[in-house]
């Protein structure tokens, strides 16, 4: 895939006159509120869309994304790394009462002018397929942590008994 990055809009009275189709990537600093689910800024997504409209005229996006994204796991808290690999076809609408007269199955993007902002388009995509919970693919995450955090207080001669134990530092917390 291209490593360029995709342009903020593209000109939708040209693309699907065109059929044109536009790969390449997005940072992940562009799409703000995909962003704030994420442990670090750095990163990409790659992008491959096709535009093309259909017999009833109907203009379509054929999408896919691929990204690889670090997140909390939420076991340990401690960063994980997931993929995200998803296709998606949109039908291209003006306004929300246009929604209604969209052939099955496609999942409208509404767009008000000629201005399709590709990555308010992607970023919504990548919010529908991360999944709701993140962990580590080791089930012991927590215990390992856990174990490590043992470790240290033990070379630092911190011998307080909460030091020692995760679950202990939630008990205290409780009480
Ligand atoms: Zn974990």
């Amino acid at each position: 895939m291209s490593k360029s990055e995709i342009p903020s809009y593209v000109d939708t009275r040209k693309v699907f006159l065109q059929e044109g189709n536009l790969v390449g990537t997005i940072v992940f600093s562009r799409m703000k509120r995909f962003q704030e689910c994420l442990l670090e800024n750095q990163g990409n997504v790659q992008v491959e869309l096709e535009f093309s409209a259909n017999k009833s005229k109907q203009r379509i996006i054929i999408g896919k994304l691929k990204a690889s994204a670090p997140v909390a796991c939420q076991r340990c808290l401690e960063a994980v790394q997931i993929d995200l690999e998803e296709s998606f076809i949109l039908a291209l609408v003006r306004q929300e009462s246009d929604i209604d007269k969209l052939e099955e199955p496609l999942d409208p993007w509404i767009c008000e002018d000629h201005k399709l902002d590709v990555a308010a388009l992607i970023e919504e995509q990548l919010l529908l397929c991360l999944p709701i919970v993140s962990t580590h693919d080791d089930k012991g995450c927590l215990t390992n942590l856990g174990y490590d955090e043992q470790k240290n207080a033990t070379i630092d001669g911190a011998s307080q008994d909460s030091s020692k134990n995760p679950f202990a530092i939630l008990k205290t917390l409780k009480d």
